[in-house]
């Protein structure tokens, strides 16, 4: 056994910190009890962790990462950019060092293929608990075909443990979910508008009401959990008419309270991903720039209006659409847009656990969960963009095991 003693616990329910706590995490990998010193017995033998001065958490959880991508170029996405070997070292070199920046559980919206995901649970590498979308759907023309504008088609031969991802009509997206479910996705992700309001792209529609209705139907009969990417306009609306489990991005539906309505009473939970979108506010041409400048304005009013509706807001990052390496830039972001410093650590940790649909395993630190936590030196409800400095993540422990101690020296 292992006992945490003298810490600060927020706990990722929401309750306010509790100060002198003692965590105790026992030989399987789960939180024994936790609370006040005086109303814990520590067995004998167990090893002491003292972290007075820091504070203990649940390990962060990223609802939307793309840790197989680099950027989004055509030869990139053909999988033609590096050999397949120096790409899978890439993967797994993010995949440590995200762990070892507290993020203890990613949930990977799209390319990611099982093997990953295996790999870890076998401990052949070190990496965050994953869910995996292993290739998302869109019809033809939508975001997940990889034609050029062209009409050339990728070159190389493709994995077979990652489906093409393109279906057109009913049958064929209930077919193409099976197919994702055989090669082991743990939840469906598709593609219903394009990407940025500034194309327009953001605003239509790629599956009928019909196709999705058979998609999310078709996931839900295997137990699959569904995240639809949309931006706004009649591919937002319609997802949320049909019922997927959450919205990817939903950047524009602050313009819409009666779809922020319908997300709270289908406890649709909505994934804004604030830091893809801060990322390419910063890049292009000054119009480009001014575009997506009133764009962010939108969103954030979206994220406000959201939670002002009862909408479950979480955090993840769409990283690989962007970077690696920095995830907890959103939870400084989700406090910019007006959450509370607890909200942002909440929506990261207990509200991301239960969009995994793992918050009986994870998110919290309770007497049972599995001990997944992080210490940091601080106070992160004062200061929440102190999770950004790798220097103060003190300790990372995943299921028990520590991947990283500063504390013990
Ligand atoms: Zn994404």
């Amino acid at each position: 056994m292992l006992a945490l003693t003298g810490g600060n616990l927020i706990d990722g329910t929401g309750s306010a910190p509790l100060t002198n706590a003692t965590v105790l995490v026992n030989d399987l990998g789960h939180i024994e009890s936790v609370g006040r010193p005086e109303s814990i017995k520590l067995p004998p033998g167990c090893k002491l962790v003292d972290i007075t001065g820091h504070t203990v958490l649940p390990g962060l959880i990223d609802c939307h990462d793309h840790l197989m991508s680099f950027g989004y170029d055509l030869l990139g996405r053909w999988g033609r950019s590096e050999p397949r070997t120096t790409r899978v070292m890439r993967v797994t070199k993010v995949m440590e060092e995200t762990l070892l920046t507290g993020y203890t559980a990613i949930r990977d919206c799209g390319w990611l293929d099982t093997g990953y995901k295996q790999a870890v649970e076998q401990g052949l590498i070190p990496g965050p608990r994953l869910q995996v979308a292993t290739s998302p759907l869109s019809p033809t023309q939508g975001t997940q075909d990889r034609s050029s504008p062209s009409g050339h088609h990728q070159p190389t031969p493709l994995d077979p443990n990652l489906p093409r991802g393109i279906a057109d009509g009913v049958a064929d997206v209930r077919a193409m979910v099976r197919e994702v479910v055989r090669v082991g996705a743990d939840f469906i992700k598709f593609f219903n508008t394009g990407f940025g309001r500034e194309t327009q792209s953001g605003t239509t529609r790629s599956y009928d009401l019909e196709e999705i209705k058979a998609l999310v139907d078709e996931a839900h009969v295997h137990g699959k959990k569904v995240a639809c990417h949309a931006i706004g306009g009649p591919g937002l609306r319609d997802a949320i008419a049909a019922g997927v489990d959450s919205i990817e991005h939903g950047c524009l539906l602050g313009s819409e309270p009666d779809l922020l309505k319908m997300m709270a009473d289908k406890n649709i939970y909505l994934v804004p991903t604030l830091t893809v979108f801060t990322f390419h506010a910063a890049q292009g041409n000054p119009h480009a720039k001014a575009e997506a400048k009133d764009f962010r304005l939108k969103h954030i009013d979206t994220v406000q209006k959201a939670l002002s509706a009862g909408v479950t807001v979480v955090a993840g990052t769409d990283a690989g659409a962007w970077e690696h390496g920095n995830s907890a830039r959103e939870l400084e972001l989700l406090v910019q847009a007006g959450m509370t410093p607890m909200q942002a650590l909440v929506a990261a940790t207990g509200w991301a656990a239960g969009c995994l649909g793992m918050d009986d395993q994870i998110g919290t630190i309770e007497t049972g969960k599995l001990a997944d936590l992080i210490v940091v030196d601080g106070d992160p409800l004062a200061d929440i963009a102190l999770l950004q400095d790798k220097e103060r993540i003190r300790l990372v422990m995943k299921e028990g095991q520590v991947y990283l101690d500063r504390v013990s020296g």
